[in-house]
């Protein structure tokens, strides 16, 4: 295999240009298929922290103070533009995180559209400004930018977690600093270059690379940041929240997930199949996968020969390559660590029906999982309390309606739930007692605008719609506003 040309990314974009890192500091970004180092970045320092911060600082006095429709209209050349350089912006991604192509294109790059699109229909509808109530229409309600935002995103979904946090911070009139991950920098970068074609003020956008030790950890702590949105690990979510608090910072969180998939036996033919694709899709890396498949009993059996096929079936393959297949995970270290799990779940008395340790014929590099299934688990595993982030199954049989919700709710998480039953009356019985942000009940997606979060520690964040633009807004109340002042 020809070997590709190292891609040099090493600037920042600090204050409307790229900029060269006050002291080098070079990183490799990791091909997952090939596990060859694709470009190199700098991870920043505190300079560079500083420049970024000071930059959006300055920029939000005048940014703040803009009209929502000029914000709209700077959205919509965005939008434009994203579009057009989507291609592009698919094979970055594909080749950062290993997303296969067909995969990046339509679910990757197409959340980016969606969400942008989205709050721009929001910010359309929402009411900046109103009166308190008819009891009190003196009293104002006035919606005003948070400030400056550190945003810090992970690298499963890059585009689908940073533009649902830029483009509401931009909407909202914030001005920020994104690092995305270091694994997967390079979608970011070129989302930045998309800003500065649409034409957002300098110093509106900005963003610094580097790890979650160093970068991270400055920005979440510095006194010029207003306010943290992060997406990530429940790990990396403590320890910003706690490095916040010094400064009051207001934190908002989107952590990780044990979504439980509960299929009763009157369940439509297709549930099985469906749950076990939802889990392996994107490489099993989602925070809301259904990763635990929770089956009545009757129909244990069948479901787990059903999943074990289907896991059979799937194929895997380099990124690169077009079609239905999975690719790798992301880094030698979710690697390792998902092999880890599988491991356990072997020692810890699981039966495993499908897949294993190892990587997948004919791979011998590129971090490759075979796709696996276990049958038989029980809720005290570690497969089934932690988050594995690779195409692994956790099948479990349950009796009755209630050990179902009782399974189901005991874990840490609560992010995504999943029901799959054709009685209407208790699919939405079930639904209200699952403690977790989302439901969803038979293979029905939830809309674009819907709150993306979770309970627990999954976080307190919600993103998406009116709720993910308000998490960017401060609320004032201002008294003695009588509409003949207006
Ligand atoms: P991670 O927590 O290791 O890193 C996420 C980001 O946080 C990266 O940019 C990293 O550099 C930074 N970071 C790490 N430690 C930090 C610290 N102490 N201070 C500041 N920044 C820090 O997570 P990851 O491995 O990149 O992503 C996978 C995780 O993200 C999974 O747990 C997954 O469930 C979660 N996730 C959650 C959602 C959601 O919306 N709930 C969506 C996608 C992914």
């Amino acid at each position: 295999m020809a070997t590709e040309p190292l891609l040099d990314r090493r600037s920042f974009y600090i204050d409307g240009a790229w900029v060269a890192p006050a002291s080098p500091s070079d990183a490799e970004v990791i091909n997952p298929s090939t596990e060859e180092a694709c470009a190199v970045i700098s991870f920043g320092g505190r300079a560079d922290v500083d420049a970024a911060v000071g930059a959006a600082r300055s920029a939000f006095s005048s940014w703040s103070e803009t009209g929502v429709t000029d914000r709209i209209e700077l959205l919509e050349e965005l939008l434009d533009i994203y579009k057009a350089r989507s291609d592009e912006m698919a094979e970055t991604i594909s080749i950062e995180m290993g997303a296969p192509i067909d995969l990046a294109k339509a679910s990757q790059v197409g959340s980016g559209i969606g969400h942008i699109k989205s709050f721009i229909r929001t910010l359309r509808a929402f009411q900046f400004e109103r009166p308190l109530s008819d009891h009190a229409p003196e009293t104002l309600i006035v919606h005003e930018p948070a400030g400056v935002c550190a945003l810090i995103t992970p690298w499963n979904w890059p585009m689908n977690q940073v533009t649902l946090k830029v483009a509401p911070a931009l909407g909202a009139g914030c001005t920020m600093v994104l690092k995305p991950s270091e694994v997967a920098p390079l979608s970011s970068m070129l989302l930045a270059e998309m800003i500065h074609e649409a034409g957002f003020p300098p110093g509106v956008f900005n963003l610094v690379n580097g790890d979650g030790a160093g970068v991270g950890t400055m920005l979440t702590g510095h006194p010029g940041i207003d306010m943290v949105s992060f997406t990530g690990s429940t790990r990396a979510g403590v320890a910003i929240t706690k490095n916040a608090a010094d400064t009051v910072k207001r934190v908002s969180l989107e952590l990780g997930g044990k979504g439980a998939n509960i299929i009763f036996a009157d369940a439509d033919e297709k549930a099985v199949i469906r749950g076990v694709r939802r889990c392996f899709n994107n490489t099993g890396q989602s925070c809301n996968a259904p990763t635990r498949m929770l089956v009545e009993r009757s129909i244990y059996d069948q479901a787990v020969e059903t999943a074990a096929e289907v896991a059979d079936k799937t194929a895997v393959d380099f990124a690169r390559n077009e079609g239905r297949h999975i690719g790798p995970v992301v880094s030698a270290m979710q690697f390792d660590k998902v092999q880890r799990l599988i491991q356990s779940g072997i020692d810890e008395g699981a039966r495993l029906v499908a897949g294993g340790p190892g990587r997948p014929e004919p791979h011998e590099r590129g971090y490759f999982v075979r796709p696996t299934v276990f049958a038989d688990v029980a809720p005290s595993m570690s497969i089934a309390k932690e988050e594995i982030f690779g195409p692994v199954l956790s099948i479990m049989p349950f009796d009755d309606e209630e050990e179902a919700i009782a399974i189901a709710n005991d874990t840490a998480y609560g992010l995504t739930n999943f029901v799959q039953t054709q009685d209407v009356d208790r699919a939405r019985r079930v639904a209200r007692r699952l403690r977790s942000g989302m439901v969803e009940m038979n293979g029905q997606l939830l809309g674009y605008e819907a709150p993306f979060g979770g309970f627990g520690q999954s976080g307190n964040g919600r993103e998406g719609g009116i709720w993910g633009l308000e998490e960017f807004l401060e609320v004032k109340a201002v008294s003695g506003w009588s509409a003949e002042q207006a």
